[in-house]
């Protein structure tokens, strides 16, 4: 291997003690930051995801916040719950854990979330506010990757960035977010013809195609930094959707599955959940 390891699960340790300090900092003026939790169903991805969410949130000295609603609640009900919690001032930041289920209108949901509480910056307001440059919550799976794309390689400005995928999760916030760092950036998806091609010409590539080992290292141009935003889950474990042990041949830096990427997207749950307190008590963002 001659890449570089681009090793999230540190980052994300030492984000979440920034935002410890943070939080601390609040506290002593009286201020608690809280998010809260909506999990509908068993699904049991979800309920792990909900319960290391509440477990980092009460470790970075937050209130958590979990409601649990049967798969067949009515949909009426959950936005009755979204209400109570929007009116809430103990309750900074609202996440409605994805997927709902199948009788739900999962836009309607996330729409009725009071926008500046919309910690996963899924809100239609906070995606027009990220794509047309002014103050938004942004997705924090595609957040954490710009962290680790900074952090590595400094200013993006100028640099070819290849998002393939283009989900409203991952995909297109990515997008929005290397163009505001003036990177040029293609978007592949299904369609896209002559995807080696485009790799070969990235110094960045995100892969977020939900593909085990999709991206070749042959694809790779030599030196590039690969973010693998790809959880599968197959008969030798976690992997990405990126052939690790090929890219890294080639890559000058690449996140490794798991322990990249996946650490950082709670962690700036917490982040966005921070900065939502500081935003409605009118403190600067914070760092
Ligand atoms: P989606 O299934 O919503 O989107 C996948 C995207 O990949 C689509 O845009 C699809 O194109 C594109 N795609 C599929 N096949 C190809 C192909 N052959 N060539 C090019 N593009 C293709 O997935 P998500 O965005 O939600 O997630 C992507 C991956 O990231 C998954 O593995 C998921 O588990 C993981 N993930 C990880 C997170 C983390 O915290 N680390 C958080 C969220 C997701 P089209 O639109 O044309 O169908």
């Amino acid at each position: 291997m001659t890449a570089t390891l681009i090793n999230g699960k540190a980052f994300a340790a030492d984000l979440r003690a920034r935002i410890a300090t943070g939080v601390a900092a609040m506290t002593a003026r009286g201020i608690t930051p809280g998010l809260a939790v909506v999990l509908v169903g068993e699904d049991p991805a979800s309920q792990v995801y909900v319960r290391s969410k509440g477990r980092m949130t009460r470790e970075v000295g937050m209130n958590s916040f979990e409601h649990r609603l049967p798969a067949e609640t009515p949909q009426a009900d959950l936005l009755a719950l979204i209400d109570r919690l929007n009116a809430d001032p103990s309750v900074n930041g609202i996440l409605v854990q994805l997927p709902l289920p199948r009788h739900m209108d999962e836009s309607a949901v996330i729409n009725a979330i009071y926008p500046d509480k919309d910690v996963d910056g899924f809100h239609i307001l906070n995606v027009g506010r990220l794509a047309t440059g002014q103050k938004a919550m942004v997705p924090c799976t595609p957040l954490g990757c710009l962290m680790l794309l900074r952090d590595h390689l400094g200013d993006l400005g100028g640099k070819n960035a290849l998002v393939i995928g283009r989900s409203n999760i991952v995909g297109k916030p990515m997008a929005q977010l290397l163009l505001r760092d003036s990177a040029t950036v293609t978007v592949a998806h299904s369609r896209t013809k002559n995807l080696p091609e485009l790799c070969r010409q990235a110094d960045i590539i995100v892969a977020a195609v939900g593909r085990a080992r999709f991206v070749q290292g042959d694809w790779i141009k030599p030196g590039a930094t690969v973010i693998d935003v790809g959880i599968n889950r197959t008969d030798d474990g976690l992997v990405g959707d990126v052939d690790f042990d090929a890219a890294s041949q080639t890559a000058g830096a690449i996140t490794p599955v798991p322990g990249g990427v996946g650490p950082m997207t709670i962690a700036c749950l917490l982040a966005n959940t921070l900065t939502a307190t500081a935003r409605v008590n009118g403190l600067p963002d914070p760092e």
